[in-house]
């Protein structure tokens, strides 16, 4: 089973897991990275007549692909195979530079080599498959194993734990430049199992380095391994000159060379550290592992086969790279090139259909309150299911092969779809809609808690994926993207959502709330089996699947924090009749909520909950009093933990562009750059408000580092901000809870 690849020294390396448990090396000398180039026939000459470009390709050959998705047809490019996958970034900006802007077109440029030989040999990480090694080269005989698999069996890895702790003051930050106190290796599956290392520094990184090959472990998690651990031991190794060798190479941690990098996704701004690659060994950072976080290291296995990335790569993916590297595949097996800057223009558009597009997803507007005893459906997987079955993609909607297409899409007059070929995003999509459904039911049918747990993580990890596929379709950066799919997706959503509107009221009910894939309705003197009558006929009149979720015992749609009379469509809680409380856009529910706040909040929610109507949640009222009374002591008298009460924010700039001087994060990350540790846009701010009202201080507040035990929350403030939270639940219920003076 291939576990990890990469390239070292311009090949491509292997690291296998046998079936007896053992790890093996295995090397391909004899394929390289290709990208591609296209232009003029007599310029794609002179590419290969420059000595310094010629001086870093193998073998080169003039091939006929397509060189963008909407082509009808094949073009005539130049072929590069490298002698070293590692230069397809430098040569490509060679080329570039050869001509004015725009004159050479570069493709495959900034597609991971280990990718590219994944799609060419049709394999990926955890198959299992036999793999024949002669002269250097790997010839790869599948077995029964394949993507579509849902029962593949995953050897027992071996995978540890790594703390490393510095020697720090308590409420310091540590520094490269501190000593390493103690270092603890954690069996991940035992965690009983823990070997501390302590002595002298010098001791520690020897016999660290000891202890890792004796255990051998396949992954190493860490907390903070990009952003602190590994560079922290690169330091200490290179101040005590120890080779620190923790990977299955033997080559000693080295500093990066360069830092990492902000970056802006989907309207947030992130930050990215560099990763530390452990040749031979996964090493997963937790903090930097979206994936993990939300479906385990089984969801992670599978978004790596599906997806065919390689482990390293897959657990600090975006979601919306694990879609990419999908789509990259399909196109590759289909002999469409992958553009390194990628060109798709916009189709033109009339006003009429501007005005139409702007609407995005919403169709009814919450009218704000509390209601009794509402029923919601909710589409399954609603846009990627648009995308599949109405087959939309850059290249099929107002495609170039059908221009009188009777397949039209709905309210926009000129737009059409393709009724010749099917686009590569539906064809992507297919594996995860249908693996998604088979892992729902086999989650279902089970009674292995084991298995269940299992099938429960990939399904999770496929509904991210499908999740952000639609958003992916519309973003400029995709290779595949363009804004007119996106649009599309929308039309067909609106129709869906009036259609199905329609014939709920058929139905005598009332409409509440309509949203991209969900609607709430109510309805007086129901009978028996008006629910599943009203499910049956919207799935067969839409031909999309719905899920009724259930009758809300009572469901408040709330304000907006901002402006009371707009309401906010994705902020609602309610209460469904087996008493599960489900809540959208509020505290609780939110990451950037202190513990404190949200466990609070929740316990309202929770005695709430018993209410079976509005009348019988007012009579909560005194018992609701005593709970936010009970918590303004705790924090009047200091008993609250500090850590409860810690706030989080993203910052959206580096430390040094802040202007506004006077704002308590500010304090919180000054404080931090003082001692050491400047926070760069995109990265988390986390502090405690200690001394809210006095605005000319510097002390407001205090960075979560820096927290020691004489810290002092503001009690005051942390006092109103509880009321806030509380009142998010209980004023539409006519309760507003104020702190006393
Ligand atoms: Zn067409």
């Amino acid at each position: 089973m291939v576990i990890d690849p990469y390239v070292l020294n311009g090949n491509m390396i292997f690291w296998i897991k046998e079936d007896n448990s053992t790890t093996i090396r295995v090397e391909d000398k004899s394929w390289n990275h290709k990208i591609y180039v296209a232009s003029d026939k007599s310029l794609l000459k002179s590419v290969i007549e420059t000595d310094e470009i010629f001086s870093m390709v193998k073998e080169y050959h003039f091939l006929s692909k397509y060189e963008l998705i909407t082509d009808m047809k094949r073009s005539q490019v130049l072929e590069l195979e490298l002698k070293d996958s590692s230069y397809s970034l430098k040569i490509a900006e060679k080329i570039e530079k050869m001509g004015r802007f725009g004159q050479f077109r570069l493709y495959n440029v900034d597609i991971l080599p280990e990718q590219s030989y994944f799609y060419e040999h049709n394999i990926f990480p955890l198959m299992k498959c036999k793999v024949h090694v002669s002269n250097s080269k790997l010839n790869w005989i599948r077995k029964e194993d394949n993507v579509w698999s849902t029962e593949y069996e995953l050897p027992l890895f071996n995978n540890i734990h790594l703390k490393v702790y510095p020697k720090i003051k308590e409420g310091k930050i540590p520094r490269f430049t501190d000593s390493i106190a103690s270092v603890a290796i954690q069996n991940y599956d035992r965690i009983e199992d823990t070997i501390y290392i302590q002595g002298s520094e010098i001791d520690i990184l020897y016999q660290l380095v000891k202890e890792i090959e004796k255990i051998n472990p396949d992954f190493i998690l860490t907390e903070d391994g990009d952003s602190f651990t590994f560079p922290y031991l690169t330091h200490r190794s290179e101040s005590n000159k120890v080779d620190l060798i923790l990977d299955r190479e033997s080559i000693p941690l080295c500093r990066p060379k360069k830092d990492g990098i902000s970056y802006f996704s989907y309207g947030k701004i992130h930050f990215k550290p560099l990763t530390a690659k452990l040749f031979g060994r996964i090493h997963i950072d937790t903090d930097n592992s979206f994936v993990l976080n939300e479906s385990g290291l089984q969801g992670l296995y599978e978004l790596a086969r599906i997806c065919r990335l390689p482990l390293h790569t897959a657990s600090r993916a975006s979601i919306g790279k694990c879609m990419s590297s999908l789509q990259f595949y399909n196109a590759m097996i289909n002999d469409i090139l992958i553009p390194w800057k990628p060109t798709l223009a916009e189709h033109p558009k009339s006003l009429g259909d501007l005005l139409i597009a702007d609407r995005g997803g919403l169709i009814f507007e919450p009218v704000m309150g509390v209601y009794e005893k509402v029923a919601e459906l909710d589409f399954v997987s609603l846009y990627p299911n648009i995308m599949f079955k109405k087959n939309i993609s850059a290249e099929t909607v107002i495609c170039n092969c059908c221009p009188h297409s009777k397949l039209r899409v709905p309210e926009l007059l000129n737009y059409y779809r393709c009724e010749k070929r099917r686009g590569i995003v539906p064809i992507s999509l297919e594996i995860l809609l249908k693996k998604r459904a088979i892992y729902k039911d086999k989650r279902n049918s089970t009674t292995d808690p084991k298995l269940k747990k299992i099938y429960d993580a990939r399904q999770t990890a496929l509904k991210w994926v499908l999740v952000t596929s639609f958003g992916y379709l519309g973003f400029n950066n995709a290779k595949f993207g363009r804004i007119d799919a996106h649009i599309a997706v929308c039309a067909f959503d609106r129709q869906i959502l009036l259609q199905t509107a329609r014939i709920a009221e058929s139905h005598g009910f009332k409409i509440l709330h309509a949203i991209v894939d969900s609607i709430w309705i109510q309805k007086k003197d129901l009978t028996n089996n008006d629910y599943s009558d009203l499910k049956t006929e919207i799935e067969n009149k839409t031909g999309f699947p719905i899920s009724f979720e259930g009758v809300y015992k009572w469901i408040v749609f709330v304000p907006s924090k901002n402006n009371a009379m707009l309401p906010v469509s994705n902020r609602y809680f309610g209460v469904f009749e087996d008493g599960t409380v489900k809540m959208r856009g509020i505290e609780a529910r939110r990451h950037d909520t202190a513990e404190f706040f949200s466990n609070v909040q929740q316990g309202i929610l929770d005695i709430m909950s018993e209410a079976n109507s509005i009348k019988e949640v007012k009579d909560l009222v005194p018992k609701i009093r005593n709970i936010f009374q009970m918590h303004l002591e705790l924090l009047k008298y200091k008993k609250v933990p500090i850590n409860d009460l810690v706030l989080t924010k993203r910052i959206s700039k580096n430390v040094d562009e802040y202007e506004n001087r006077n704002t308590v994060e500010l304090d919180a990350l000054l404080q931090l750059k003082n001692a050491g540790k400047s926070l760069k846009a995109g990265q988390i701010l986390k502090y405690v408000i200690t001394d809210y009202y006095r605005k000319n201080s510097r002390k407001r507040s205090v960075p979560f580092e820096l927290v020691n035990s004489k810290t002092v929350y503001d009690a005051k403030r942390y006092s109103e901000l509880l009321a806030e939270t509380c009142n998010s639940v209980t004023e539409p219920f006519g309760l507003k809870l104020k702190v006393k003076e």
